[in-house]
């Protein structure tokens, strides 16, 4: 199987395996037992808060483990609904673990905020909204899921703190695929292990001090979230990050090398299948992800994944399927699609591994299942 979707969950990489191995043996106490062997794992923790904070480019003390980014956005959407007045903006690209808690605990506070048809929030809007004020919090994704569109978060933040008011960022699709560094700066980053190659259900919350927990019921991280720490998950999700990192810090052609091939790959596959159209073409996306709409009347997404599926290939329908019906894309529909486009649309999500044969291969397993179809 040749596999494109990294953007769902990324395969554990070696070093993250290794490190929860050694991890599971060396620190198997719990890190707030009073023993040698709790406070063994409880440094482990620590020194594993500083490298991710520093990554950041925030105090070691703002980071709090969590079992992943849905945890992490439900507990940031569940403090500004008892910490803020007024509206808060969300637009509609924010994943569901944003958008259906926003809905749930701020109601008619949660305030949509233009996103263009490139796939982009418009951080313009977000600044003049906060100018006629009345905005109690901001919260902006730093690339999308679905399109792997970049948005403007650097900016947005920017103007929130001239405002005063606080923003969150949605990190979990750019932590390890773009350098972490600035992120530290916002007043709540989100991210979650199984988007870079660490294991599943382990993640992280970047918090101000004002915050109360979501989690009650233990004196763990610091009183922020209730629950033991999963060591071995934490220091297996340093492990990958460390790594991606590393390549990261190595200077901007690592990814933007990436960008160039998959860009010579999307032209072969618009010249190849008349009518495809890449969500997002003209704006800044993540190296890694091609989401396209395939040609009207070209069967459906699900036997697009089907058939690709059979020749081998892991692609994805980008937004949720659930017990066979086609649910219609937010994300698509703010960027004015109609609905009918979201039955259409395929993302193609790469890793670090991915070499230039599997996209060479993946590029004829298209053009093969589009002449199944009758597009060529
Ligand atoms: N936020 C974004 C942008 C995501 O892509 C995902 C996962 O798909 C999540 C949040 C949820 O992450 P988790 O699976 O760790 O709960």
């Amino acid at each position: 199987m040749q596999y494109f979707d990294h953007n769902a969950t990324y395969p554990l990489s070696i070093a993250a395996r290794d490190a929860w191995l050694e991890a599971a043996e060396r620190f198997a106490a719990n890190p707030s037992s009073p023993h040698r062997w709790g406070a063994r794992a409880d440094r482990a923790l620590t020194e594993a808060r500083e490298r991710v904070a520093t990554w950041l480019g925030c105090p070691a003390h703002a980071m709090v483990w969590t079992s992943g980014a849905t945890e992490a956005n439900n507990a940031w959407v569940a403090h500004w609904a008892r910490h803020t007045r007024g509206a808060v903006l969300v637009s509609g690209l924010e994943h569901p673990s944003v958008r259906v808690p926003a809905v749930r605990w701020l109601a008619e506070r949660c305030e949509p905020v233009p996103v263009s048809s490139r796939g982009v929030v418009c951080a313009e809007a977000v600044a003049e909204r906060l100018r006629r004020g009345g905005v109690g919090a901001v919260v902006l994704m730093a690339a999308n899921n679905e399109t792997g569109v970049i948005q403007p978060w650097m900016r947005v933040r920017e103007v929130c703190h001239e405002a005063g008011v606080p923003f969150a960022c949605d990190a979990s699709q750019w932590v390890g695929k773009l350098p972490a560094s600035g992120l530290g700066s916002c007043d709540f980053v989100s991210a979650c292990a199984h988007k870079f190659g660490g294991p599943v259900g382990v993640g992280f919350l970047k918090v101000p001090e004002s915050f109360e927990p979501l989690l009650l019921g233990g004196p763990h991280e610091e009183g922020r979230r209730a629950g033991t720490e999963n060591v071995a998950g934490v220091l297996a999700m340093v492990a990958a990050l460390a790594q991606r990192q590393q390549a990261l810090e190595s200077g901007v052609d690592v990814w933007e090398s990436r960008c160039r091939s998959r860009d010579a790959w999307i032209a072969r596959l618009e010249a190849a299948i008349p009518g495809v159209e890449v969500l997002g073409r003209e704006s800044d996306r993540l190296w890694n992800t091609v989401s396209v709409l395939m040609p009207p009347a070209s069967d459906c997404r699900r036997r697009w994944v089907v058939r690709l599926d059979r020749l081998g290939f892991a692609v994805s329908t980008g937004s949720a399927c659930s017990s066979g019906k086609e649910v219609p894309s937010p994300v698509l529909a703010s960027m004015g699609y109609p609905a009918e486009a979201s039955d259409r649309m395929i993302r193609v999500s790469a890793g670090w591994e991915t070499s230039a044969d599997e996209w060479e291969a993946l590029l004829q397993a298209f053009i093969q299942v589009a002449g199944e179809f009758g597009l060529r």
